[in-house]
């Protein structure tokens, strides 16, 4: 996960303060609100739009509604506030960089406006800029709605916590944030393992093994999600073997595995039930072996000249595989003819508009 120092604020994201709603949603607010007589519009506080969903969230009915009558002023109010929200996306592209903020995956498509703390279970920060992350489609499908109200008001320990503090709650320190948490990088790191058909499990690699320039990938299939490789174990070469790269949790730091777990990110599943598909633990394997051909193509180099001009390539190359904590954790085992690791010029180089934006340098390679 790539540490990001998010700005507080984005001047092209601005939410209105006032909504005009009408349609049945705009009929359903006059009758809420009382109105002698009805016009087609509504017009609305946002604060009161976003109150409104809170109640409904918290279980309350609405005085004289029918819990049809009510889901159908919901789903209206719901549309109003995600057309707001959705307008977040490019300027937090600009400031994140097109990446899914969680997996690290490339999005040069659709970017999903991600709301950390889930929108239906607390509105009130439905379109707040500080709640929104990038996310691709299956960090956002596999997080859901999650955390509930429920676990979020357990973990709080208060009696009625305000939701202010059921957001801190969820943003300080119960799962492993990008933008919060800045060692998010070696907090969660990654593991390449290979398929043993002997035992028929999986077994990690180890370092440097795992990083060996003669390590390549051979194939993958989009099908069944596998990635081949061969790869050096045990001094010798295995040709075609299957490999995933794995995000690991660390010792001590349960909010790591909370977090591994509330994104799924070891669960490479297809689902031709809906036709949705899972292909991020794959994407992150092929990266692994995207950064050691870029450490490959570096060795051609005979001096730190030539050096520098192959490097040339390199923040690209990273920037264009995505996966950037897989890139880190692959170059960090290589140096220069300096002496410099390749990880830390990556890490000053790339934070940069054209390559990875706002990226916290601090707990990186430097
Ligand atoms: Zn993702």
């Amino acid at each position: 996960m790539r540490p990001i120092t998010k700005p507080a604020s984005n001047s092209h994201y601005n939410p209105p303060t006032s909504l005009d709603i009408g349609g049945r949603a705009g009929v359903l607010l006059h009758r809420l609100a009382g109105t002698a007589s009805p016009r087609a519009t509504f017009t609305i506080n946002l604060s009161r739009v976003l109150d409104l969903l809170l109640e409904n969230a918290q279980g309350v009915n609405f005085p004289g509604f029918t819990k049809a009558e009510q889901d159908v002023l919901v789903a209206g109010l719901m549309t109003q506030i995600t057309r707001i929200y959705k307008t977040a996306a490019a300027p937090l592209t600009k400031d994140l960089g097109a990446f899914c903020s969680y997996c690290g995956s490339n999005l040069p498509g659709l970017i999903e406006v991600e709301h950390t703390v889930p929108k239906v279970f607390y509105p009130t920060f439905a379109t707040d800029w500080d709640c929104f992350l990038l996310s691709c489609g299956p960090c956002n499908t596999s997080k859901g709605n999650n955390p509930k109200r429920a676990d979020a008001t357990s973990w709080s320990r208060l009696v009625a916590p305000t939701e202010q503090e059921l957001y801190d709650e969820i943003r300080g320190g119960r799962y492993l944030w990008p933008d919060r948490d800045h060692t998010c990088w070696q907090d969660l790191p990654l593991q390449l393992e290979y398929f043993d058909t002997v035992s028929n499990d999986w077994v990690p690699l180890s370092i440097p093994e795992d990083t060996d320039l003669d390590n390549v990938l051979t194939a993958y299939d989009v099908i069944n999600h596998t990635v081949l490789a061969d790869i050096c174990v045990g001094g010798s070469m295995k040709h075609n073997v299957q490999v995933a790269v794995t995000v690991q949790g660390s010792a001590g730091k349960p909010w790591t595995d909370d977090m591994i777990e509330l994104m799924q990110f070891n669960d490479d599943v297809v689902n031709p039930g809906t036709g949705t598909y899972d292909r991020r633990q794959m994407n992150r394997t092929r990266a692994w072996f995207d950064a050691l051909g870029a450490c490959r193509l570096l060795t051609l180099a005979t001096d730190q000249a030539a050096f520098d001009l192959l490097w040339q390539q390199v923040p690209m190359m990273g920037a264009s595989s995505g996966f950037y904590s897989v890139w880190v954790t692959v170059l960090e085992r290589f140096s220069d003819f300096t002496g410099a690791r390749y990880a830390s010029r990556f890490v000053a180089e790339t934070n940069d508009p054209l390559y990875y934006p706002h990226t916290s340098t601090t707990h990186l390679p430097h």
